[in-house]
């Protein structure tokens, strides 16, 4: 039999899940289905080519039209894609993606203030958003993309891929099935020096600085890993006065929060220096440590756990998958949710819970945030 690499993938999914008894589940049929959702990209930047190529690798994914300012970048991504001329679109005229069959859904990559106008506007086409973190720029703005896809019938998905990436699921398995004990504290950390010239740094487009674009990282974990919402948060934040940088955005956020069960989380965020995103949890019967835990790849657990034979049970587990294996995932995940009329797992009221911790950090900071 000749198999090609995407007959591969989808024998060795089925294989390994007859190896641990998981059921055929719509997700992993869909696999085999052969039906692709089409994605309209909306931004042409980093993280769109990350994403458009982690649509390669699916059996359920593929990019089917363009949004882009700059004509020439659309046309050399739309040749590597397949993407007709006919499906090549700007920020004026993207609203006719309504009457464009190739295009089920989108994948809004813009600059934070930009979402939720891309988010409305795309529901409206009738189209489902994967929209990038930050959800948005405020709570407001979130809520309103929910009423939006709510109101259009169309599903939102915020792209959290750390939600759907195997270290993170990992260690969010282990301190469930109390490995560590009970949890009492977390520590978490991302940021990185932030070059002069990036939209990042100008709040009318970014909202708000490294808590925004990194920290939400921290924030996002310290939920998934508790599996609880925070009770209570304070803040601090500084910025150099000298450094022309930090004019509009904040240069560092750091912050703590209580969590119901008397877990605290402590988490740092920066624009000023290269800090490698990690996070550490302690718990009464032993710790886990990821580090890194948020970048695309070479993400690296290590612990140290109690089982019912032994109470000092080490873990060294490097995880080899390449990025952008964690963008494949995420589209495979909303995919199935599209072909399947399923919930995502990561929707828009995941997204407006962060953006509620992240204007109460800012407040608690002396920052005002709407
Ligand atoms: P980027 O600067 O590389 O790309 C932004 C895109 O938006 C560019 O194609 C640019 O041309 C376009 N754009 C349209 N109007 C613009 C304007 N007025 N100013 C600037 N750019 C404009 O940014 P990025 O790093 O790809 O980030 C895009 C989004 O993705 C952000 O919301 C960011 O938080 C998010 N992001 C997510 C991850 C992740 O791992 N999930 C990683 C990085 C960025």
């Amino acid at each position: 039999m000749n198999l090609t690499r995407r007959d591969f993938t989808k024998f060795s999914t089925l294989a390994l899940a007859a190896q641990f008894g998981q059921q055929l589940t719509p997700e992993l049929l869909a696999q085999t289905s052969g039906r692709k959702v089409g994605y309209c990209i909306i931004g042409l930047g980093r993280i769109a080519d990350h994403f458009m190529r982690g649509t390669l690798d699916t059996n359920n994914s593929k990019v089917t039209a363009l949004v882009s300012g700059h004509p020439d970048k659309a046309a050399q991504i739309a040749e590597k894609y397949g993407v007709p001329k006919s499906s090549i679109y700007n920020y004026e005229n993207m609203d006719a993606i309504r009457d464009n069959k190739s295009v089920d859904a989108v994948y809004v990559a813009l600059p934070n203030s930009m979402h939720a106008e891309y988010t409305i506007r795309s529901a409206k086409a009738g189209k489902h958003v994967l929209c990038e973190k930050p959800m948005a720029v405020s709570v407001a703005e979130a809520q309103s993309m929910i009423e939006a896809c709510k109101s259009a019938n169309v599903k939102l998905m915020i792209a959290y891929r750390c939600h759907y990436e195997t270290t993170n699921l990992r260690a969010v398995k282990l301190i469930r099935d109390g490995a560590i004990g009970q949890v009492q504290s977390i520590q978490s950390a991302f940021g990185f020096n932030c070059g002069p010239n990036e939209w990042r740094l100008d709040k009318p487009l970014a909202g708000g600085g490294p808590l925004m674009d990194v920290g939400i990282y921290c924030l996002n974990a310290t939920r998934y890993l508790t599996g609880e919402e925070p009770a209570e948060i304070s803040a601090y934040a500084f910025s150099n006065p000298l450094d022309p940088r930090f004019k509009t955005v904040e240069e560092n956020v750091s912050w703590v929060t209580k969590f119901p069960s008397g877990v605290v989380a402590s988490c740092n965020t920066t624009y000023g220096a290269q800090m490698d995103g990690y996070f550490h949890v302690y718990g009464s019967k032993g710790w886990i440590d990821v580090n890194p835990a948020f970048v695309y790849d070479g993400l690296r657990l290590t612990a140290q756990i109690a089982t019912p034979d032994n109470p000092y049970v080490t873990l060294d587990e490097p995880n080899s998958e390449k990025d952008p294996i964690h963008f494949s995932k995420e589209a495979d995940h909303f995919s199935n949710c599209i072909l399947h009329n399923l919930e995502p797992k990561t929707p828009g009221e995941e997204g407006l819970q962060d953006m509620k911790y992240i204007r109460d950090i800012y407040r608690s900071a002396g920052i005002a945030k709407s």
